[in-house]
């Protein structure tokens, strides 16, 4: 039996993989599923997986879980710590999809105890890429992608030289507002923002894909991954979301990954790797597609992407600084109290405040590092949007 574990079960990686999970009882042992708000949920997948333990990310529904799972004999526990205590629960191979940086621990723990760590959570690279892969490389932990990109990406190199490597192409659907007119954007509502063509994913992810922050954070993700050059990595919109990037070597050749937009298969390969397993997902007809479109972005529709490109250049822990803005902005937006266009503009305020801060930037890059940047660039992000409402 396979031992797993899937943080952020609840979350929409998180189903996709107890669904894939689930369809073979008799090839895992499941040990740990962590939430945050959705306790029935997460108790009834315990049950149904059979974990070990269940884990919320909040201490306060520690109670809820506990009379959730009560006579099942399946652990209960709650908070921060608890999260990161299921990370050094051995498991062979560990599902990271929390959202946000708030991944980043429990993932990192996963990888000291020597586990393969499938990384739905791109803040992680975002945020601590060289400490990622410096633990990983101590602890012979491997990293698997799940971003659809990433694993597109993965999936062309095999059997490949990283030296025959010109550049790499990551495809992005463009988002919700990919053919408004750039005037109207100001006004784009929460509504507007959360309702992605194409995928399927958490409101989160949905948002920062129509503001391009998501692209932005996966062109750094797969600097950190894949470790090529800024200069090597491209952008282009593709508005079928059928091919999920590309990879152009040395003598012209492009491999391109081509699938419908589940995530099952990038989830299902970072499973079964490196075999391939049959997985329940739909099988393109192109005929029927017809045609497949492409066209460069706009650098004034996504300021999120010269951002992006700025904070590699800059290194260090400009990408916690980054991630953590980003995150306060997107909260704010949720909650209504910013614009749709005001996320870019609080994260470059963000940026440049640490950038005038150069010791903080390039202060270590230790977990405690991370955390207390992180902590700070909410913190000033939350000053810069109080500055904004005072205008
Ligand atoms: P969701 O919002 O659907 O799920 C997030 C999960 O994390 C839920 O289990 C949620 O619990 C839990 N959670 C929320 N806040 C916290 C916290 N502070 N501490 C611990 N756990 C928390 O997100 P997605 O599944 O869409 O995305 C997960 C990750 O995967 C993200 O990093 C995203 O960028 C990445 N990703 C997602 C893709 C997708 O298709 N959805 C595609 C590629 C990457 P609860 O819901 O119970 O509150
Ligand atoms: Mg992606």
């Amino acid at each position: 039996m396979r031992k797993v574990s899937i943080f952020g079960a609840t979350g929409s990686i998180g189903q996709n993989t107890v669904d894939l999970i689930a369809r073979d009882p008799n090839t895992y042992d499941v040990v740990a599923l962590t939430g945050g708000a959705n306790i029935a949920l997460l108790a009834e997948d315990a049950k149904r997986l059979r974990a070990d333990i269940a884990i919320t990310a909040y201490d306060d529904r520690l109670d809820d879980l506990r009379a959730a799972l009560a006579g099942t004999g399946i652990e209960a526990a709650a908070g921060q710590a608890a999260l990161v205590e299921a990370g050094a629960r051995p498991a062979d191979w560990v599902m990271s999809a929390i959202v946000g940086a708030a991944g980043l621990a429990p993932g990192l723990e996963a990888l000291k105890q020597g586990a393969t760590l499938a990384l739905a959570n791109k803040e992680t690279l975002v945020c601590a890429g060289q400490l990622v892969l410096d633990t990983a490389r101590q602890h012979d932990a491997r990293l698997l992608p799940v971003d659809s990109e990433h694993s597109a990406i993965f999936q062309a190199l095999v059997g490949e030289d990283m030296a025959s490597v010109e550049r790499i192409i990551i495809t992005a659907s463009g988002g919700a507002f990919r053919d408004w007119p750039l005037e109207a954007l100001e006004h784009a509502s929460l509504a507007e923002a959360s309702n992605h063509p194409n995928w399927d994913m958490g409101q989160r992810i949905t948002i920062d894909s129509a503001s391009m922050f998501n692209k932005a954070l996966e062109v750094i993700e797969t600097r950190e991954f894949f470790g090529v050059d800024p200069s090597q990595i491209e952008v282009i919109i593709h508005p079928e979301s059928m091919v999920h990037s590309l990879v152009g070597f040395r003598d012209g050749a492009l491999m391109a990954h081509l699938g419908a937009p589940d995530m099952r298969h990038a989830i299902g390969y970072a499973l079964h790797w490196p075999e391939r397993r049959d997985l329940p997902v739909a099988r393109l007809d192109l005929a029927q597609l017809g045609q497949l479109n492409f066209k460069a972005p706009e650098d004034a529709r996504y300021p999120a992407l010269r951002l992006a490109y700025e904070v590699m250049d800059r290194g260090g822990l400009s990408g916690a600084v980054f991630n953590a803005a980003k995150e306060r902005a997107l909260d704010a937006f949720i909650a209504e109290r910013i614009g749709f266009l005001d996320m870019a503009c609080v994260v470059e305020q963000v940026l440049d405040r640490f950038e005038a801060n150069p010791g903080l930037i390039d202060a270590q890059m230790t977990l405690d590092n991370v955390t207390q940047t992180d902590h700070l660039a909410r913190l000033w992000a939350d000053e810069a949007m109080a500055q904004r409402a005072g205008r």
